[in-house]
């Protein structure tokens, strides 16, 4: 695994968000979090990265214990998070955004980038405010990716986007998983997150309730009806 949180708890001041959260992730997987709005998604993610640190349990991070350290030291490691805002600088150029996050020993350079995401290429002397809202998510996972992520984290990538541009997005994070990347998903649309992912947690109230393959989770309404009201 290169990914695990047991029993993590995390607070808002007194509001106790995380009441337990569970999750493994294997190297090289696409694993998606799911459940209803205000479950504790985005608080799951920020758990991971320090910004809301856990404050009981534990989470390991390729065999080290990453819960009690600062956030700039996880980034360190290669755990990256799209936030779902997407914090793309719109005075800068596209190809400005990329290069200003590039870590010098990054695998991933500026061709890798634009081969993944041609309109990238296309728009490399645009400024970051002229993008379309899907383009602005491939620059924001592009400018993830020059930071040399081993784990990248995405908080609903495709909210809000076209399904045209859903579908080139979703094509996207395929090519980007079978480089070897591991990928973490919040995302609430269903389709996206059956035809990317490998297995499923539902988060329902701070806590891990469900978790299933890709499989077991498209062949069970019951489940979807049960935690995301879908059927
Ligand atoms: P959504 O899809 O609505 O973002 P989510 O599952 O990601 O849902 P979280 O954003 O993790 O949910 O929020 C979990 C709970 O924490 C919600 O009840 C929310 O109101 C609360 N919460 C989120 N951010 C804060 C904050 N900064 N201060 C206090 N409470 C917060």
């Amino acid at each position: 695994m290169i990914l695990t949180l047991t029993d993590v708890h995390g607070f808002y001041g007194k509001s106790h968000i995380l009441q337990s959260i569970n999750i493994n992730v294997a190297a090289g997987e696409v694993v998606t979090l799911l459940g209803r709005n205000g479950a504790g998604k985005t608080t799951t993610l920020k758990s991971i990265v320090g910004v809301v640190p856990a404050q009981r349990g534990k989470i390991m991070f390729e065999g080290e214990d990453i819960t009690c350290i600062p956030t700039h030291k996880i980034a360190e490691r290669g755990v990256c998070l799209v936030p779902e805002h997407r914090g793309i600088f719109k005075l800068l150029t596209v190809e400005e955004n990329l290069t200003m996050s590039a870590k010098r020993d990054s695998a991933w350079k500026l061709d890798d980038i634009y081969r993944i995401f041609p309109r990238l290429k296309e728009r490399r002397n645009n400024g970051g405010g002229h993008l379309s809202g899907g383009e602005q998510q491939m620059l924001a996972i592009g400018r993830a990716l020059m930071t040399h992520p081993k784990i990248l984290m995405l908080d609903e990538p495709v909210e809000g986007l076209a399904p045209v541009i859903v579908d080139e997005i979703v094509a996207q994070l395929k090519l980007i998983n079978a480089t070897g990347m591991t990928i973490l998903l919040i995302e609430q649309n269903l389709e996206v997150c059956t035809q990317l992912a490998d297995r499923h947690y539902i988060i329902e109230q701070g806590r891990v309730v469900h978790c299933a393959s890709n499989q077991e989770f498209l062949n069970d309404d019951a489940v979807k009806d049960r935690y995301l009201g879908v059927n």
